[in-house]
């Protein structure tokens, strides 16, 4: 069984991003340069937002923090958005989510400018990533293809089984798999309402579960051999950490690892590779790959 180290695979594609922002600057390029914007205060966004800062030093970018309390309205954020798009030296942002609920969170995503959108969240870039033309792609789905190519996983033609349909991980995910540029891979999607889910899972040679439901890929549900990713990671009590809590994955990797050909951890599986993907889609950016 082959353990799949996101962590030291997120660690070394760092180091190629920042040799190419070294080679940009050597040619008389600009510094790649991200900012974000955070409102508020959750505990979970601010660690998020800090992970993102921390990963731009790591790369040599430069970033740009911009915080507003709860109480922003929609349209001084939308504002905010509008300086962002319009300035020459930003060149990819991201707007953290969640938004307050007094903030309608698509009307924000419409308003990035696509071309600075490294979050892959709006619907021209959704929609171009759909039919295989050049896009910025959202950073879970892009890391799991990416990891699942740096391990040598054969998906070509594999059974492919997505647990989770949500936008920003199991939707985009599906696309990712099923294109031939892609994973080329036959790819099934489940959700709460699949009644054949553990047919489904038992028959995948990739499954990839995205649902957030702790240890719910049970050892039963596994074939011998498959390759399991785990995208969930949600806090669960634990006594015997100092801080109460520990995250858990939707795999119960304890039962399920032993089956597997290659499996994820979490943590330090698919979580570092998501900034990771945010950093080279910021490259990206900063290189007009994708738009003029
Ligand atoms: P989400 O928006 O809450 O979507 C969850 C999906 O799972 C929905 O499609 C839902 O089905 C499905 N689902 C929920 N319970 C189910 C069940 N019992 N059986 C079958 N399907 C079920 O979640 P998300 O944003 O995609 O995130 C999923 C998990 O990944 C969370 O734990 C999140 O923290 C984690 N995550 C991790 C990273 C990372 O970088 N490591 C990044 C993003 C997300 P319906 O559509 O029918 O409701």
């Amino acid at each position: 069984m082959t353990l799949i180290n996101g962590k030291a695979t997120a660690t070394a594609i760092k180091a190629e991003i920042k040799q190419e922002v070294e080679h940009i600057i050597a040619q008389g390029g600009k510094r790649p340069h991200l900012a974000a914007i955070l409102v508020g205060h959750d505990g979970g966004s601010e660690t998020y937002v800090a992970n993102k800062v921390r990963a731009c030093e790591e790369c040599g970018f430069q970033s740009t923090l911009l915080r507003y309390e709860d109480s922003i309205t929609e349209a001084e954020l939308l504002a905010c958005v509008a300086r962002l798009n319009a300035d020459a030296d930003i060149d990819g942002f991201i707007v953290q989510l969640p938004l307050p609920r007094h903030i309608d969170e698509q009307k924000v995503i419409e308003a990035i400018d696509p071309r600075k959108d490294v979050d892959g969240f709006h619907p021209i870039n959704v929609g171009r990533m759909a039919i295989g033309l050049p896009a910025f792609v959202s950073a879970t789905p892009k890391g799991i293809l990416e990891l699942l190519r740096r391990y040598d996983v054969k998906t070509s033609g594999a059974k492919c089984v997505i647990l989770g349909r949500s936008n920003i991980v199991g939707k985009p995910m599906a696309q990712l798999m099923m294109q031939k540029d892609g994973g080329d891979a036959t790819v099934t999607v489940c959700h709460s309402h699949s009644p054949q889910l553990k047919d489904e899972c038992r028959q995948a040679d990739i499954i990839i579960a995205a649902i957030g439901r702790p240890a719910f890929v049970t050892a039963d549900m596994v074939k011998p051999g498959a390759v399991v990713i785990d995208v969930g990671t949600t806090r669960v009590a634990d006594a015997t950490r100092q801080r109460g809590w520990r995250l858990q994955g939707d795999v119960d990797f304890d039962n399920v690892a032993p089956l597997c050909s290659s499996i994820t951890p979490v943590p330090g599986g698919v979580g570092p590779m998501t900034i990771c993907m945010l950093m080279l889609n910021t490259l990206a950016a900063a290189r007009h790959d994708y738009y003029e």
